[in-house]
């Protein structure tokens, strides 16, 4: 008798998986922080943020204890910030109780139907399909579905689609077996069609629209961006640091008083900066150096050009006080981006 399509994925999963630490666990918290991390993040990255944070923050309760600075810090590096702060959020919203219904896992902070039905069917076995990019690539391709992926239309083909293949009884095989089958076989680029149990009934394949599938149909532009990071150095002891409030990428993190312009901007034109001349105008002795400049950071949307400028000074000036001055020696204890974080390895440290 021919296997149905979820047959294949699972006896294809069970074959193939790799063995990784958020498998084969039920706690829907553990659960909840691996998928969130590993939005957006490969799962070579995300493991070792996985291990970390489940060490420092056990429970939900443990996370909605801790004060935001620590679970930023935890991320820190692994991008997409909103993530960890949106989770804290919605710890603290819980009680110490994960929400046990669909409908009130969707309604945390930050979880959308992909999070929500992979915390159900892994976690309550659930029969919600979880659709991520894998497997928006994988059903595009075998079903030669060409509607985009990222328009409220598409999106419903790919979940009524979904919900018909999915195996009610192990909902969570089959929603791990779709990621996992997308992951590591049917790979954006080379999917190993020659040894694949779908090659005979692939349209895609049949067709020759692998490298058309799955389409989207917006293409974000990217944004260029011009950072100038002012590096003030006090008494060779101390330097100031400022947080980040506005609704913007960082937002919570912290990082060296900064300069954003239209350009990249020389020296000559940066000292004739307003926020320059408010912080700087009228002291003397002020010594400025460039220490790398033109560093491209290169994020999902944005190309944030960076210069860095080591400013010296002999006191903690009053222009000054709207930042925090921190001693060189607790640098390491502030959440910063990886920007932030790989000039303090090489230069200061
Ligand atoms: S035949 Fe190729 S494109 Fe089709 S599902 Fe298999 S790996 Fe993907």
């Amino acid at each position: 008798m021919k296997k149905t399509f979820s047959e294949e994925i699972i006896g294809w999963y069970l074959e193939n998986k790799r063995d990784l630490p958020w498998r084969n666990i039920t706690d829907p918290y553990r659960i909840w922080v691996s998928e969130v991390i590993l939005q957006q993040t490969r799962v070579a990255q995300g493991y070792d943020y996985y291990l970390r944070f489940i060490e420092k923050f056990p429970t939900v309760s443990d996370l909605a204890a801790a004060a935001e600075d620590e679970v930023l810090k935890c991320w820190q590096g692994l991008g997409y910030y909103s993530r960890a702060r949106n989770m804290h959020a919605a710890a603290k919203s819980m009680n110490g109780v994960f929400p046990t219904t669909y409908e009130d896992v969707l309604a945390l902070k930050g979880v959308g139907d992909y999070t929500a039905a992979a915390i159900c069917s892994f976690a309550y076995k659930m029969p919600y399909p979880a659709i991520d990019g894998n497997v928006y690539r994988v059903l595009s391709r075998c079903f030669g579905i060409d509607d985009p992926i990222d328009t409220a239309a598409g999106k419903r083909i790919f979940k009524e689609l979904s919900q018909e293949l999915i195996d009610i009884n192990q909902p969570d095989i089959y929603n791990q077996g779709m990621m996992e089958f997308g992951a590591l076989h049917c790979t954006p680029k080379s999917p190993h069609c020659s040894i694949c149990p779908f090659s005979s009934h692939c349209i895609a394949l049949d067709e020759g629209t692998i490298d058309l599938l799955p389409v989207k149909k917006s293409r974000v532009k990217v944004r260029n961006r011009y950072f100038n990071y002012f590096y003030i150095e006090i008494d060779k002891k101390f330097t100031f640091l400022n947080k980040r409030i506005d609704k913007d990428i960082w937002m919570n993190l912290y990082e060296f008083p900064l300069i954003e312009t239209k350009k990249n901007n020389s020296l000559q034109e940066i000292v004739t900066n307003v926020s320059w001349k408010e912080w700087f105008e009228g002291i003397s002795n002020v010594n400025i150096a460039p220490v790398v400049e033109n560093i491209k950071h290169v994020l999902s949307h944005q190309i944030i050009h960076t210069n860095f400028y080591k400013v010296t000074l002999p006191h903690a000036e009053d222009t000054l006080s709207r930042f925090l001055l921190v001693n060189l020696d607790d640098l390491e204890k502030y959440p910063v981006s990886r920007l932030m974080h790989e000039f303090i390895d090489k230069f200061l440290e």
